[in-house]
């Protein structure tokens, strides 16, 4: 699959609204923080913006989403569960809908737990994954329950043509700090961190990340893997006990 161009467009303190071509002079977003920034990049890119991608209510996400609308008209997509908590929505989609973006499809695939309406994007080999699903770690679990929030990221991690993870949040470097502090005999994850640092250093993000990486190497997508449950002490417990036990660390982290 041709990669899809995407450009991570800083928003806010530490978000990223995804910006993509969708062919003839249109663009599309997925969760514009603030209107400013994307203007910016559509300015820069000679593009006019076609649609708005939401995948969850939460401000940092949306707070862009009716400015760029009433600039450029373009359609606002969200979830059908949150329209009450949402900006006026064109386009209210739920699991299994697909949209049509110019060259492109969208597939939307409902994934609760950190909240109870949250949606990702699939576009080409592109997963746009909100608050779901992190580099080297997941959301918090606000509105959902533990069990609901592992199976959300157990569909993730099998989807099979998302070959490059794009996230809400620049949370690598924290998160692989609690991926170390986990398993500090993992040369891959420290690996990961030096690059990540150099990334950072050159102002550079350290996204799209690859979810094969993140399949390796994300201890939230393995929950299962009889490997880090040993090492966690954790042997026997089920997929979702495990993630609530990791989950629960990190927040305490
Ligand atoms: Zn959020």
């Amino acid at each position: 699959m041709t990669p899809l161009p995407v450009s991570p467009v800083p928003c806010l303190s530490d978000n990223y609204a995804w910006c993509f071509a969708t062919g003839e002079g249109e663009a599309a977003v997925v969760d514009p923080g603030a209107a400013e920034p994307v203007q910016r990049w559509l300015a820069l890119q000679g593009l006019r913006l076609r649609t708005i991608l939401l995948t969850h209510h939460h401000g940092d996400h949306t707070g862009g989403a009716w400015g760029l609308h009433q600039s450029t008209g373009a359609s606002i997509v969200g979830a059908s569960a949150d329209e009450h908590r949402l900006p006026p929505l064109d386009w209210a989609v739920q699991e299994g809908d697909r949209l049509e973006l110019g060259l492109h499809r969208a597939r939307v695939l409902a994934v609760p737990g950190h909240t109870s309406g949250h949606i990702a994007f699939v576009v080409g080999d592109v997963l746009f994954a909100g608050d779901a699903l992190f580099a080297y770690g997941c959301g918090r679990v606000f509105e959902g329950s533990m069990a609901q929030m592992w199976a959300s990221l157990d569909r993730l991690r099998q989807i099979p043509d998302a070959a490059r993870l794009c996230c809400g949040h620049e949370y690598t470097s924290a998160n692989l700090r609690f991926a170390r502090h986990l398993e500090p005999e993992r040369d891959e994850l420290i690996d990961a961190a030096v690059r990540c640092i150099g990334q950072r250093q050159q102002g550079l993000p350290t996204l799209p990340a690859s979810m094969d990486e993140q399949r390796a190497l994300n201890p939230f997508l393995r929950c299962d893997e009889p490997e880090l449950q040993a090492v966690l002490g954790l042997e026997g417990l089920s997929p979702s006990e495990v993630f609530a036990h990791i989950r629960g660390r990190k927040d305490a982290f």
